[in-house]
C-alpha cells in the first residue's frame, strides 16, 4: 500500500517513504495543559490518530511521540491563580487529556513527555546553539538569532528579510506573521518555576520544548512532524531554525498540518460561547463515537465544520453501522451462493485503502463503506451471505475499523437483548389482537435466522440456520 501525503514544506503530494525502511518516527504537537482539550484540539489529535493507523495498516512499525507541554505562560498562570504547583496543576489536566483521548479511541503512542522532564536537553540544544553562533543573550534571556539561518521561513513561507536587528518575542502567546527572534530560555522572573543553567537560572520557551523531545526520543531527522494549520509560523519554523543549525541535518521529511474546525460556521470562541470540550458534548449525551465519526468524515486538510446537525447526521451513521454489524454478527451463511459476491468484499477494501493512501481522504472511505454496507444488508434481506462472502466481509469491516475506530461493539448479549425485545414487542402486540405487527415482526426475526415457538409458558426462540 503506498501512501501519498501533502507536504507543507514542498507544497506537493509525495509518496511517502520513511528514512529507515518499514519505520516510522512520528513527531506530534500535544496539548498545552492548562485546560481541558477543547474538540478543535481533539479534531486534530482525531486527525493524527487516523494517520498513525493509516501506517499501521500499511504495514510500518510506528514510533510516535505526543508532547505535553506543561510548562508556559498559561500552565504558570494557571497554577498561579490557584496557587497549587504547577505539577499538581498539570497532572489534573494531563489526567483529563488521557481521558479524553481514551473516550475517542485514540490509540495510545509510544511516548507522552512532558516538557519538564527534558530540560537537561534543552540545555544541551542551546549549548550547540550556542557554540555554532545562533544565539544571543540579553537580560538574563537567551535568544535565537533568525538572520543566523539562512532556511528560516523555507516552511511557511514567511519573508524573514524585513526582519528588525533586535526585534524580539519572548512570550509563548505570539502575534502572528511578525518575524522576530524567538527566546529559547526565559529569564527566571519572581513566581515562576525555574531551572539553573550555564545561561543562567530560566525556564525553556515553548519552541525549544518540541525540538529537544523530538531529538532526544526520535532522533535528528525524523519522518513526520504535524499537527494544527496555527502551528506552521511561528512554531514549526523555530522547531526547524533551532534543530537544522544544532545539528546540520533536514530535521523532518513530511510536515503535515491539520485545517481547523470551526462552529457553525463561526472560529471557536469562549467569548463567542461556541466553545466546545469532549465533556461538554458528553453531558449533552451525545456520543463518543458519533464525535470521533464526525471530527474523522472531514478530510483532514479542509476546515470541519461542527454543527449539531452534522452530530445528528454522525450519530446516525454509526447507529446504521452498528445495526449492520449485530445482523452480521448471527446471519447464518446461506446454503448456495447468497447475494453478496466475493468481489464485492473485494472492490471495498480496495476503495478503503486507495481512499485513505490519497493524503488520508476519510470521506470518500467513509462514502465506500456506506455503499459497501448497503450491499450487505441487501444481501441479508434477501438470500444472505454464503460462508465464504461472511468471512470476507467481516474481516474487511475489521480492517476499515482498525483505520476509523468507530464501529460500535457488538457482543452476543446485546444481540440477544434485541431479540429479546423484539419478542416482547410481539407478545405485547398479540394481547392487543395486532397480528399484523406480530406477524411483521416474526417474520423479521426470521430473516435473521431466529424461529419462534409459542408455548402455553410464552415465546421462546433458537436460531436455526438459513434454509
Ligand atoms: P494547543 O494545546 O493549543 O497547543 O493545541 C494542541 C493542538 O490542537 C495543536 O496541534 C493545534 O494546532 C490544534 N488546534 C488548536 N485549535 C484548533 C482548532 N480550532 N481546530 C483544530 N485543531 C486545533
Ligand atoms: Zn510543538
Amino acid at each position: 500500500m503506498e501512501l501519498f501525503f501533502t507536504n507543507t514544506l514542498t507544497r506537493r503530494a509525495e509518496r511517502f517513504e520513511p528514512l529507515s525502511p518499514g519505520l516510522v518516527r512520528m513527531y506530534t504537537c500535544g496539548p498545552t495543559v492548562y485546560n481541558y482539550v477543547h474538540i478543535g484540539n481533539l479534531r486534530t489529535f482525531v486527525f493524527e490518530d487516523v494517520l498513525r493507523r493509516t501506517l499501521k495498516v500499511a504495514g510500518y512499525q510506528v514510533q510516535q511521540v505526543m508532547n505535553l507541554t506543561d510548562i508556559d505562560d498559561k500552565t504558570i498562570r494557571g497554577a498561579n491563580a490557584e496557587g497549587v504547583s504547577l505539577r499538581e496543576y498539570t497532572d489534573r489536566y494531563i489526567a483529563a487529556f488521557f481521558e479524553d483521548i481514551d473516550t475517542l479511541r485514540c490509540e495510545r503512542v509510544e511516548y507522552y513527555p512532558r516538557a519538564t522532564e527534558f530540560i537537561p536537553q534543552m540545555v544541551e540544544l542551546i549549548r550547540k546553539l550556542e557554540e555554532k553562533g545562533h544565539t544571543y543573550q540579553l537580560e538574563g534571556s537567551t535568544y535565537f538569532r533568525i538572520a543566523s539561518f539562512p532556511g528560516y521561513g523555507k516552511l511557511s513561507g514567511v519573508d524573514p528579510s524585513g526582519i528588525k536587528p533586535g526585534a524580539r518575542v519572548d512570550a509563548d502567546e505570539y502575534e502572528k506573521e511578525d518575524v522576530r527572534d524567538f527566546v529559547l530560555w526565559k529569564a527566571a522572573r519572581p513566581g515562576e518555576p525555574f531551572w539553573e543553567t550555564p545561561f543562567g537560572p530560566g525556564r525553556p520557551g515553548w519552541h525549544l520544548e518540541c525540538s529537544a523531545m523530538a531529538i532526544a526520543l526520535l532522533g535528528e531527522s525524523i519522518d513526520i512532524h504535524a499537527g494544527g494549520v496555527d502551528l506552521v509560523f511561528p512554531h514549526h519554523e523555530n522547531e526547524i531554525a533551532q534543530s537544522e543549525a544544532a545539528t546540520g541535518k533536514p530535521f523532518v521529511k513530511c510536515w503535515l498540518h491539520g485545517e481547523h474546525l470551526i462552529v457553525e460556521g463561526q472560529k471557536m470562541a469562549k467569548s463567542a460561547g461556541n466553545f466546545y470540550t469532549l465533556r461538554d458534548l458528553l453531558e449533552r449525551g451525545h456520543d463518543p463515537l458519533a464525535i470521533r465519526y464526525l471530527l474523522l468524515s472531514v478530510p483532514y486538510r479542509q476546515k470541519l465544520n461542527f454543527t449539531f446537525d452534522a452530530l445528528q447526521a454522525a450519530t446516525a451513521a454509526v447507529e446504521r453501522i452498528g445495526n449492520t454489524l449485530r445482523r452480521l454478527h448471527y446471519a447464518p451463511a446461506a446454503s448456495g451462493e447468497g447475494d453478496l459476491p466475493l468481489a464485492a468484499v473485494t472492490e471495498f477494501s480496495h476503495e478503503f485503502q486507495s481512499a485513505l493512501a490519497d493524503d488520508l481522504n476519510t470521506a470518500r472511505a467513509l462514502a465506500a463503506l456506506h455503499t459497501f454496507l448497503t450491499k450487505v444488508n441487501q444481501a441479508l434481506d434477501s438470500n444472505g451471505l454464503s460462508q465464504d462472502a461472511l468471512t470476507a466481509t467481516k474481516a474487511a469491516l475489521r480492517l476499515a475499523n482498525g483505520v476509523l475506530g468507530v464501529f460500535p461493539e457488538v457482543t452476543s448479549e446485546q444481540v440477544d437483548a434485541e431479540v429479546e425485545a423484539l419478542v416482547q414487542q410481539r407478545a405485547e402486540a398479540r394481547a392487543r389482537k395486532d397480528f399484523a405487527t406480530a406477524d411483521a415482526i416474526r417474520q423479521k426475526l426470521l430473516e435473521r435466522g431466529i424461529v419462534l415457538e409459542d408455548t402455553p409458558h410464552g415465546t421462546i426462540w433458537r436460531r436455526v440456520g438459513r434454509g
